[in-house]
């Protein structure tokens, strides 16, 4: 169902104020994690106001540690709806458990797939029968092949608004988190009509290089970004180390428009 032999014309992802596909480059920004009303509602008015499409921010986070900050949960999610109330930017969020999609699905409007569950065919099953969009992330240790069956899943359940996201894959490289294999946007292009994100904060780890994968991801002809930005991200909860404040955000958003018109 995703391969492009079968349909020839890339499709669009859209969901709420987010359009993702087809000439359209759509921008999720926002937080690692939610961690508190106004500072959700901080990054929505400044990602908004720099051009961003929809509001990203984790309420249930899969994390390294079962002794780091898991996320607000519910209370989380009340906060992103009432964020979307106010600026009406979508919201995309994490579900990590089957069990949850119901819940995640009253909220929000793209149901996030994390890295760490590419592989849980439960979940994936479960995303595939909620009416949410999906944005599915690639395991750090996935082929593209392991990662388009992943989505296959989702379609096969019925759900077609399915965005891929490349977030940086395992190598011994130390300097990134992640690195940042950009040849997977025009490669996954060719195979498949799904829209394809680039999550740059993720896939290098540093603040300091996000403007410019973002924009390198631009240039391969990526279908959006989905980028961590925080109102201070020396004192953020989770991933601080790789968010922009809101100032970068509108740098980078400047920087990025530039390329687009020129691709
Ligand atoms: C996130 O988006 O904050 C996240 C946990 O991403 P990933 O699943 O790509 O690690
Ligand atoms: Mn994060």
């Amino acid at each position: 169902l995703a391969s492009r032999e079968l349909k020839p014309e890339s499709s669009t992802v859209t969901a709420g104020s987010l359009s993702v596909g087809n000439g359209t480059i759509g921008v999720m920004a926002g937080p690692c994690s939610v961690e508190t009303s106004e500072q959700i509602l901080a990054c929505a008015r400044a990602v908004k106001a720099s051009g961003a499409s929809a509001l990203r921010g984790g309420a249930f986070k899969p994390r390294t540690s079962p002794y780091s900050f898991q996320g607000l949960k519910e209370d989380g999610l009340k906060m992103l709806a009432a964020a979307r109330d106010e600026t009406g930017l979508a919201i995309v969020t994490e579900v990590v458990s089957p069990d949850d999609v119901d819940l995640v699905s009253e909220y929000s409007d793209v149901l996030q797939i994390g890295a760490r569950n590419m592989q849980n065919y439960r979940l994936l099953e479960a995303v595939g029968k909620s009416p949410r969009a999906v944005l599915l992330k690639r395991g750090p240790s996935a082929t593209i092949d392991e990662f388009l069956l992943a989505a296959e899943y989702i379609l096969d359940g019925g759900n077609l608004n399915v965005m891929l996201c490349e977030r940086g894959v395992r190598t011994f490289e130390s300097h990134t988190r992640f690195t940042l294999p950009l040849a997977t946007v025009p490669y996954v292009q060719q195979r498949t009509h799904l829209p394809i994100v680039v999550d740059p904060s993720h896939g290098t780890g540093h603040t300091s290089l996000v403007t410019a994968m973002s924009k390198a991801a631009i240039a391969a002809g990526a279908d959006g970004l989905i980028v961590e930005v925080h109102p201070n991200p020396d004192k953020a909860m989770s991933d601080g180390y790789q968010s922009m404040n809101f100032a970068q955000f509108e740098q980078m958003m400047t920087e990025c428009r530039r390329i687009a018109e020129a691709v």
